[in-house]
């Protein structure tokens, strides 16, 4: 059965800040997509990743559907209401447009869609993430799928070890570079190796399946000006020909620094949370948070919290602690991103402006006038 996965996020408005949306706000939108879903949909489920709420739907429509891109997009302009009325801070922030014209790619909320023809046991994880950007998942995706030493499918998997097809974005032009493994290693990898600019957008496997397919843009690209952190969220299809659950999961075991966090300005590790976690008020430490499916003709089983369980409260830790090294850099780089990734860098252009004033020849500061007796 031919079935399309698609996971819509924006972030809509949350309490006292970029924590959380509150529990009126997620009612709401999961009221309206129940409504509106009888004729469109086969399943859904809403939940949140920090101040992200995203909208999981299965159907028949193939991907980039108007009549599912709006039922989203209505539900988060819905959503906007409510998030106003309340004082959330942050009210339909990704809502970049004031009209919905066709598709919600370019208009603010993030979008990942697989079409697939759905296999006997078709499972799948869709990692959520919150305080970061797009490339934050570049190296766990690596880790998944080109690094034996995070992943031993590669090795003992015949599927996986004849290589994957990686769709790399540019996300300043746009254009997407096709690089299969194994020869194009190093060229991906010297891709992965820049998140703010190279980021994962689809993953197909050597027969060509899709197997990953990750939200890319970049909001700041979109409204000429930052707007907002442009979280990432990504579907990932596991087991048989395809990593098996844990080996995504895994990808996610060693907390290591991505772009974002207060400001969207900082450097600081991606923590592993809990279904339907808040964003902490620590300097907003990145989050990212797995969902676990089954699916059958389209009915969802799940989610099962993939970073749930009690042994994960190890990584959390580490991540804190992490964060607190990178924090006690205080705001001297690599602690901040670089003045081009800053998102509010006008505050910062304004610094250096002043600063450029103060600038002048070493010999007029070297040999200042001696005065006359
Ligand atoms: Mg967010």
């Amino acid at each position: 059965m031919q079935i399309t996965l698609s996971a819509i996020k924006a972030d809509i408005g949350a309490i006292g800040g970029h924590t959380r949306p509150s529990d009126e706000l997620v009612d709401l939108v999961n009221k309206f997509v129940q409504k509106k879903s009888k004729e469109l949909l086969i399943d859904y489920y809403i939940g949140y990743t920090g101040d992200d709420i995203h909208i999981i739907m299965t159907h028949k429509l193939g991907k980039d559907n108007e009549k599912i891109h709006k039922l989203a997009w209505d539900a988060f302009t819905e959503g906007t209401k409510l998030a106003k009325k309340q004082g959330l801070y942050g009210a339909g922030q990704d809502l970049l447009k004031d009209s919905f014209s066709g598709n919600v790619k370019g208009m603010g909320p993030g979008v990942a869609e697989i079409e697939m023809e759905e296999r006997p046991s078709e499972v799948f994880c869709i990692v959520a993430a919150d305080k970061t950007e797009p490339g934050a998942f570049n190296f766990p995706f690596w880790r998944v799928f080109v690094d034996a030493g995070s992943n031993t499918g590669l090795l003992i998997n015949e599927k996986l070890a004849a290589g994957v097809t990686f769709n790399v974005m540019d996300v300043m032009s746009g254009k997407i570079a096709r690089l299969k493994l194994w020869n194009d290693k190093p060229e991906l990898e010297a891709a992965l190796m820049y998140p703010g600019r190279y980021v994962i957008h689809s993953v197909y496997s050597s027969e060509n399946d899709h197997i990953l397919s990750a939200s890319t843009d970049r909001l700041h690209n979109i409204a000429g000006t930052y707007v907002g952190k442009d979280d990432p969220i990504a579907i990932v299809r596991t087991q048989k020909n395809f990593p098996a659950t844990e080996e995504v999961g895994s990808a996610f075991n060693n907390p290591h620094y991505v772009a974002g966090n207060t400001r969207g300005s900082h450097h600081m590790p991606l923590m592993p949370v809990k279904l339907n976690s808040s964003a902490s008020i620590n300097y907003s430490i990145p989050i990212v948070s797995c969902l676990v499916f089954s699916m059958h003709e389209g009915k969802l089983t799940g989610p099962h919290d993939g970073f749930g369980t009690v042994d994960w409260d190890l990584q959390r830790m580490w991540a804190a602690e992490r964060a607190m090294i990178m924090r006690n850099q205080g705001f001297i780089h690599p602690a901040t991103l670089i003045p081009e990734e800053l998102e509010y860098n006008k505050g910062y252009e304004a610094r250096l402006a002043k600063l450029n004033e103060k600038f002048q020849d070493k010999d007029r500061i070297n040999s200042p006038k001696k005065k006359k007796n």
